[in-house]
């Protein structure tokens, strides 16, 4: 009996601790994700996608770049889901795999899924998707990720991802074309956030995240991406990133509402972090 009892405190005090646990990552953003890719051909060095496959055995940090499609999943029956279905969250969007990644989105969408479309955008992918689905924006949101207006930082960090350029056409494009747009300024790779909000916003109709890089040296290693040129960058970013600068931007942007805080930055400031996945907030 009294062991019973015991379990009984045990289970309620777990749904408790797990009900009351602070959401992060993506987590912030949809309450569910979606893949079908094992690898990503952008290869961005601090990928925590690339670190989590190669912890586990799924890649290595040099085959990482080549994209295995898993048809299995790509074919899965889709059910509805409430809330954003976030698409893709451990792999991008590529030219290469573009049919593949316009099938998967086809399926959550007939299926009525409200599909958050995360990537660093090639415009052709952009223009393709929009084309495609132009009967269904209101179940659409892009989600361009865009830590720089500066094509060689953004190199430097994302070495085979698109340019500042390409990736601010793909924004216009897609905003032009009456979808919903957003940006993830995720990691943000310098201190010139302000400068690039005030670029993006204009074509911006739902919000700009802005975040700061996590654990960036324990991924870099398992990436092998710490050479001592990266590690001295990394350097930089973190000292340059100080606690002043994140509180000078956010007082500079804490009224706009189109501005969003992701929870490395929400920390900093003391901002209440939800409870619930998928808010959005
Ligand atoms: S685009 Fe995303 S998934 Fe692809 S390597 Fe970069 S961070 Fe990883």
């Amino acid at each position: 009996m009294g062991n019973k009892i015991n379990l009984k405190q045990k289970k309620s005090s777990l749904r408790k601790s797990k009900k009351e646990k602070q959401v992060s990552g993506t987590a912030e953003w949809a309450p569910q994700n979606a893949n079908f890719i094992n690898g990503c051909s952008h290869n961005c060095k601090y990928c925590y996608a690339k670190a989590m496959a190669v912890r586990f055995g799924r890649k290595t940090a040099d085959n990482w770049k080549t994209e295995e499609v898993n048809l299995e999943k790509l074919r899965a029956r889709r059910n509805q889901k409430e809330g954003y279905t976030m698409f893709p969250s451990s792999h991008d969007i590529s030219p290469e795999n573009l049919d593949y990644s316009i099938e998967f989105i086809g399926r959550l969408i007939e299926t009525g899924n409200q599909v958050l479309v995360v990537t660093k955008p090639h415009f052709s992918v952009v223009e393709s998707i929009c084309k495609r689905f132009a009967g269904n924006k209101d179940q659409i949101l892009f989600r361009f990720t865009i830590g720089s207006c500066n094509t060689e930082t953004l190199k430097f960090w994302e070495p085979f991802a698109p340019s500042f350029e390409e990736r601010l056409s793909s924004l216009q494009y897609a905003f032009s074309m009456g979808f919903q747009t957003s940006v993830s300024c995720e990691p943000a790779l310098d201190t010139h956030t302000e400068e690039l909000v005030h670029i993006l916003i204009p074509y911006v109709t739902d919000a700009i995240w802005i975040g700061l890089p996590n654990r960036l040296n324990g991924i870099l290693k398992l990436n092998g991406a710490n050479d001592f040129t990266t590690l001295k960058c990394a350097e930089v970013l973190r000292n340059t990133q100080s606690k002043e600068w994140v509180k000078d931007l956010y007082n500079t942007f804490q009224s706009n509402p189109k501005i969003k805080w992701k929870e490395s930055i929400k920390k900093i400031i003391g901002i209440e972090r939800p409870t619930t996945v998928g808010l959005d907030i």
